[in-house]
């Protein structure tokens, strides 16, 4: 049975270059370890341009990067996600004829997206040149229970004649990863990056190992093609491909299934890949297809348990809100090795570097609805800190760790420092997630082991990066959220937020002193009282932007005296502005990007006055054009918080449907994930008014006009509540764990079972 609005379909669906390679976007399969692009199992003829990709997170190769003014500490090298072994190939044949979508006559085609289910389906009716009919059903699925396999379904059924078909599925590394010069969102070089070591058939599957160019990593993928008939398959084997072929006699009206169980394993994780994966295999079949489709079904029931969303009165956004956390769980890394890149794993836009984006809109979604999710991601910079001390050193402090801007493995990836490593306001981002973890779990266990060691190095570094001056420390010479103001003194975002990662670092510490752990950690890592007084003293003496005749926070120290610009900027045409006007005319103009100080007002509300919050959102709503898919949720949040329900609706109308609707025309490299998990924030801290604070939970719902109600779970301190808000009331229910206090529009209550609010 399907679950009401959790399937995404698409009849007939369009076959031209543009739409083959959004849908490969759109419909890809992962499971945050691999991800296939959505791509044709027959291939594709002369002319069609197609992005076919698989990946796997976390796994890399290096291509040097050359600066004709190469300064001291410039990025020599950078890492960029690989295109590993395609096996998504099966070629059907009819009488010799090719089974084709742009051939003989398609009398009906369907794509769907099952987000209860975990699959995609393609269902096609196709009558070959000679009058043939068949009806095809292919069910891929990229397994969330054994993360290294995925799997093509396949099914064929002959509906007027019966007669031989020949199938052909193959396996090779013969690929390219994916470049456009033109565009500096996406990769550019396109050379092959994995080189076959061995191709093998063994115990009836092909097997292909390859090696990366320069990071010399390994790969190896191992497939399996079941057919449903008793039948013996014929191989071609060359250095780079496995062709595994069969031609079995199928009567009219029969289906013949052939199952291709796929699986990849990388040496980043494995020792020994190869034999790893020899036993993913083995594992892999031992399990059918059925009982993986039953495992799937109930990772996800699991995962929709504890993170559901419901908009009513709106099936739109409802749907497309429930395909973006779909997409979350899909792009997650769910070890050390490998965090949520801009793209997921269904593209190779911004070539699968990590970047704040997992710390400051995905996460939030992960630490209230699956905690361990957080902590996985939280892992992969505790894995990373050694590397971030050695950044910090290229970049000249003495002490601390310094995240890089963008990165794979650790080391800065970034080639363009002012709108890339001076970002420092990434070490805030990575205490800010750790905060907000241990807020929502009171998880002392992590902190002492991991935790508290990222947070006290990152705070580190305020220490050594301020200057002192009147009284006040300032941060000079970085850049904040916003790419279009670079290399500024005092971004207000960057220091409000080391602010508030400082205080943090000097409680955490206050908190946990008296155990061994942080004993023996201050002692490994040096850390003294002297230290934490700086911290203290820093924080308390933070230098915050602020204009008394506006009465809001400006971006930074210039931002107020630069000019303001041309006001045809927000005509469409001309935008994103990064790709028509060179960085230094958009850095000396007052025009935003994305949000910055507003987000700052988002995530740390207390720091200003209302009055404040407000002037400072009207200020900057008419200087952003939203260049960047980062901004639109945070304007809809705090359109909701003041009061501006319309606007809020609006905003979110735009970002829900980001992808879905590619609104920014570049969802074929690879949907907007933390423009996902900003939609997430728009219904439950814009609309539901949520809050995560060191005081606890608080909400305060607020309703559309256009919307009937909505429905939304959040986890905390391991206790599920759900929060329906209709038209009369909000109703919070304990779905699991002990009676909790909670604060409704600013007043305390202890929540046993339910609790019923008037909306306000
Ligand atoms: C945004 C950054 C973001 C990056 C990756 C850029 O366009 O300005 O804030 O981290 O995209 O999503």
């Amino acid at each position: 049975m399907e679950r009401k609005g959790f399937v995404h379909e698409i009849e007939n669906f369009e076959l031209d270059n543009y739409h083959i390679q959004l849908n490969e976007a759109l419909f890809h399969n992962a499971n945050g370890y691999i991800g296939i692009r959505y791509d044709f199992e027959e291939e594709y003829p002369e002319g069609i341009e197609f992005i076919r990709g698989q990946y796997i997170n976390g796994f890399y190769d290096e291509a040097g990067v050359s600066h004709p003014e190469r300064l001291y500490g410039f990025i020599e090298s950078k890492q960029f996600m690989v295109d590993v072994a395609n096996t998504q190939t099966i070629k059907l044949f009819l009488e010799g004829e090719p089974f084709s979508l742009f051939s003989g006559k398609v009398l009906s085609r369907k794509l769907s997206l099952h987000m209860d289910k975990g699959v995609t389906i393609r269902e096609v009716h196709w009558r070959s040149s000679t009058g043939k009919e068949i009806l095809l059903k292919v069910t891929r699925m990229a397994s969330f229970h054994q993360p290294s396999l995925f799997t093509i379904d396949y099914q064929v059924t002959p509906v007027n004649f019966s007669g031989e078909v020949v199938l052909e599925s193959s396996h090779d590394v013969n690929v390219e990863n994916f470049s456009d010069p033109t565009d500096p969102r996406t990769g550019s070089s396109c050379e092959r990056c994995i080189h076959p070591t061995n191709c093998e058939i063994r115990d009836g599957g092909s097997y292909i190992g390859a090696i990366t160019t320069r990071s010399g990593l390994q790969v190896y993928s191992g497939v399996k093609n079941l057919l449903s008939k008793e039948e013996t398959p014929e191989f071609f084997v060359s250095e780079n491909t496995a062709i595994c072929v069969y031609r079995p006699w199928v009567e009219q009206g029969e289906t013949l299934t052939l199952t291709k169980y796929c699986v990849f394993c990388d040496s980043v994780r494995h020792g020994n890949c190869k034999e790893r994966t020899y036993y993913e295999m083995d594992r892999a079949i031992a399990t059918t297809l059925p009982e993986l489709y039953q495992l799937q079904e109930e990772y996800l029931s699991e995962y929709w348990k504890n993170c559901l969303v419901e908009i009513h009165g709106d099936t739109e956004s409802d749907l497309a809100l429930r395909y973006n956390l779909y997409q979350l769980i899909q792009s997650a890394g769910k070890d050390a090795h490998g965090s949520i890149a801009p793209k997921g794993l269904s593209g190779e836009g911004y070539e699968g570097h990590y970047f704040w984006d997992s710390e400051m809109y995905i996460q939030p979604f992960f630490t209230v609805t699956n905690p361990d999710m957080s902590k996985h991601l939280i892992e992969f910079r505790c894995q990373t800190l050694e590397a971030a001390r050695e950044n910090a050193r290229i970049l000249g402090h003495r002490i601390g760790a310094l995240y890089p801007w963008r990165t794979i493995d650790g080391s800065e990836c970034s080639g363009y420092f002012p709108a890339g490593s001076a970002q420092y306001h990434i070490n805030g981002a990575v205490a800010y997630s750790i905060i907000a973890y241990y807020l929502a779990t009171d998880d002392q266990e992590f902190m002492k082991e991991k935790g508290a060691e990222v947070l006290f190095e990152t705070a580190r570094l305020w220490v050594d990066v301020a200057n002192y001056y009147k009284g006040e420390f300032h941060i000079n010479d970085v850049t904040g959220p916003d790419e279009y103001t670079c290399i500024v003194n005092n971004n207000y975002y960057t220091n409000v937020l080391a602010q508030y990662h400082l205080r943090w670092a000097v409680k955490i510490y206050e908190t946990l002193k008296d155990t061994v752990e942080i004993q023996d950690l201050i002692h490994r890592i040096g850390l003294t009282i002297k230290d934490l007084d700086e911290f203290r003293l820093m924080a308390d003496n933070m230098y915050l932007p602020y204009d008394e005749d506006l009465k809001m926070n400006p971006q930074d120290d210039s931002f107020l005296k630069k000019s303001e610009w041309i006001p045809e900027v927000f005509q469409k045409e001309k935008t994103p502005l990064l790709l028509h006007y060179h960085p230094l005319n958009l850095y000396r103009h007052q025009i935003c990007k994305q949000a910055d100080t507003v987000l700052a007002h988002f995530i740390l509300e207390d720091a200003q006055s209302e009055e404040v919050i407000r002037n400072s959102y009207d200020y900057y709503e008419k200087r952003t054009t939203h260049d960047s898919s980062l901004s639109r949720c945070i304007f809809s949040i705090m359109a909701a918080r003041l009061g501006m329900k319309e606007k809020a609706v609006a905003y979110f109308g735009e970002a829900i449907k980001v992808d879905l609707l590619d609104l920014l025309g570049n969802t074929k490299d690879g949907i907007h994930t933390a423009n996902m998990g900003g939609s997430y924030m728009v219904v439950v801290h814009g609309f539901g008014g949520f809050r995560l604070k060191e005081s606890g939970i608080s909400f305060h719902p607020v309703l559309p006009e256009k919307w009937a109600g909505y429905l939304f779970k959040i986890c905390y301190r391991k206790r599920r509540l759900a929060i329906k808000v209709d038209q009369e009331s909000c109703r919070f229910i304990l779905e699991e764990g002990e009676e909790v206090p909670v604060v409704v529009y600013g007043k305390g209550y202890l929540l046993r079972d339910e609790l019923v609010l008037p909306l306000e």
